[in-house]
Order: C-alpha cells, then sequence, then structure tokens
C-alpha cells in the first residue's frame, strides 16, 4: 500500500489523523478493543486505540529503506511476539523472501545461532524521542 498527496500538498498529519479517526469509529463500532484511558487521554478526548504519535519521515535512499525494512521485520522478535522474523505470520517478511529480498534466515535463531541485531541507524534513537 503506498499513500500519496497531490503536488504541492504535503499534509501528512492531516491525512493520517483522518484515516485513524474513522479507523476507530469502525473498529470500536464493531466491538473492537482499546487499551485503558489514562486521565489525559480522557481529558483530550481522545481514545485508547492509537499511540499518540506517527512518526513521519521520508525515505532519503536505498539504505534508509532497508533500514527501516529491517527495523520493521525485527520488531515482533524485539518486542516478543515472535522468536525469528520468519515466524511471525502477519509481516511482509515472507514476501521479501519469496522475491529474493532477504535471506529465509535472517536473524533466525532457530538452530541456536545467535546472529548480530540488526542495525537501524537510528530509527530506535528517533522512535525513543518522539514517545516522551
Ligand atoms: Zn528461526
Amino acid at each position: 500500500l503506498t499513500l500519496g498527496l497531490p503536488d504541492g500538498d504535503d499534509d501528512f498529519p492531516t491525512r493520517i489523523a483522518a484515516i485513524k479517526a474513522q479507523f476507530t469509529h469502525s473498529w470500536l463500532a464493531a466491538g473492537g478493543a482499546e487499551q485503558p484511558r489514562t486521565g489525559s487521554r480522557v481529558a483530550s478526548r481522545r481514545s485508547g486505540v492509537w499511540q499518540r504519535h506517527f512518526w513521519e519521515h521520508l525515505i532519503r535512499d536505498q539504505d534508509d529503506f532497508n533500514a527501516h525494512l529491517d527495523y520493521l521485520h525485527y520488531n515482533p522478535v524485539k518486542h516478543g511476539l515472535a522468536k525469528c522474523p520468519h515466524q511471525w505470520p502477519y509481516t511482509s517478511f515472507h514476501k521479501w523472501v519469496a522475491s529474493d529480498g532477504y535471506e529465509p534466515n535472517w536473524q533466525c535463531t532457530c538452530d541456536r545461532q545467535t546472529p548480530l541485531p540488526p542495525k537501524f541507524h537510528g530509527i530506535d534513537e528517533r522512535l525513543l524521542e518522539m514517545a516522551e
């Protein structure tokens, strides 16, 4: 899925807000769960469906693209949802493997290998700064 804006229009925040609002409405109407709302969420009338921020970043070059892709594919491992990227079913990793974009055993620990964690070139640090 690729989202684009008309030429000369870079107002991502408005579009992201609209997408999140529409999703939240549909999600809650369908009985979807939300996290407990903290005092500040209640005060600012925010639901417990989304994190507060989104992260807008223009991909600079192929290396930056690769680092972001690695970040996405390693995230389920980082958060303890899977032991290896290939064990997480809800990922584009399998599609990338099928088109030779990744080795099937990228970051795999099934054979007691201990691959070095991927380097994300500061993506983690930037996300942490945003969360503060
Ligand atoms: Zn594995």
